[in-house]
């Protein structure tokens, strides 16, 4: 898994995630979280087309570390593999699990 903030390789500390560029730790319930996004991503693909046009989101796809596209403000899809962050995804990542270099 890759960082959704910086796209460094996620490693694992203390049975946590661990993002060592931004001193970030991930909870268990945040992996659980990017599971199931992961598993769902497929799913998602379909509806891709319509992000064409879109800008550049805020994190990069913790599945493939590519740049996130921006839906809508706070929903943001992964082009090349579906994975998608939603609001409430969003709001856990950036209040529960900040990043140093994140603003
Ligand atoms: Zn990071
Ligand atoms: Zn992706």
């Amino acid at each position: 898994m890759y960082c959704p903030y910086c796209k460094e390789e996620l490693k694992v500390n203390n049975e946590e995630l661990y993002c060592k560029a931004g001193v970030s730790y991930f909870s268990k319930h945040m992996e659980k979280v990017f599971n199931i996004a992961i598993d769902t991503s497929k799913e998602v693909k379909v509806q891709i087309l319509k992000v064409e046009s879109s800008e550049a989101g805020r994190f990069f796809c913790v599945n493939c570390g590519s740049k996130m596209m921006k839906i809508e403000a706070m929903h943001e899809v992964c082009k090349c593999c579906g994975f998608e962050i939603n609001k409430r995804m969003f709001y856990e990542i950036v209040e529960i699990n900040p990043h140093c270099s994140f603003r």
